[in-house]
């Protein structure tokens, strides 16, 4: 499955009345490789004119059909549009994962300032997402840090043979059971599949 169609159906559709305006951040911080345009991660398009597209018309597809979790999520207020909470919000995997969270995942980039993942406004999106299965990561400077499932769990889940607290390993064996068919929608393909998914 597509990345943009893995994107409609967790995140939700592209919302049309809610507009990018000014926010460039997809054009930083996203990694594009693509016949059509090249760009690594965190380094600004060059095509990029500081408050939009220079070739927005002819623009390539993959740029066409990129919409961050703003412009998917209808409860995301105008002030969490990541220019302005400083946090972009995507879906993501990692081919191939290396570790169990990383087969389909929600990420919050900080933008500019690695401060605007502790914002109110950063933590109330991080509730929220939190609710959903899929692990949720914040991250920095390419640095990602694992939020949900909280540090606890994540552990119980990744080691269950040396955990005392055997509550928390059935915990986390239900979560892997609920996390299994997005995992494969995510990666499976691409791996075997660890941890009895
Ligand atoms: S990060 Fe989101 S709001 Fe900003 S330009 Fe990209 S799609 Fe639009
Ligand atoms: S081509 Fe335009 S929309 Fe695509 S990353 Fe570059 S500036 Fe952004």
């Amino acid at each position: 499955m597509s990345d943009t169609a893995l994107a409609d159906l967790l995140f939700g559709p592209n919302i049309e009345d809610k507009s990018c305006g000014d926010c460039i951040a997809c054009c930083v911080i996203t990694n594009i490789d693509t016949p059509e345009l090249v760009k690594p991660e965190g380094v600004v398009c060059p095509h990029c004119t500081g408050g939009g597209c220079g070739i927005y018309e002819t623009r390539p597809q993959v740029c066409r059909s990129y919409n961050c979790g703003y412009k998917r999520i209808p409860s995301m207020p105008p002030e969490s549009r990541p220019d302005q909470m400083g946090v972009m919000w995507t879906l993501e995997r990692h081919l191939p994962p290396r570790n169990v969270f990383e087969h389909l995942y929600f990420v919050g980039v900080a933008v500019d300032d690695p401060r605007s993942l502790e914002s109110v406004l950063t933590n109330d999106v991080l509730a929220m997402l939190s609710q959903s299965v899929l692990p949720v990561f914040v991250s920095w400077n390419g640095i990602k840090t694992l939020v949900h499932p909280e540090p606890n769990l994540a552990d119980a889940i990744m080691n269950p043979a040396p955990q005392r607290d055997r509550a928390l390993v059935k915990q986390g064996r239900e979560w892997l059971k609920h996390y299994a068919p997005f995992a494969r929608l995510g990666g499976g393909e691409h791996t075997d599949l660890p941890y009895g998914l």
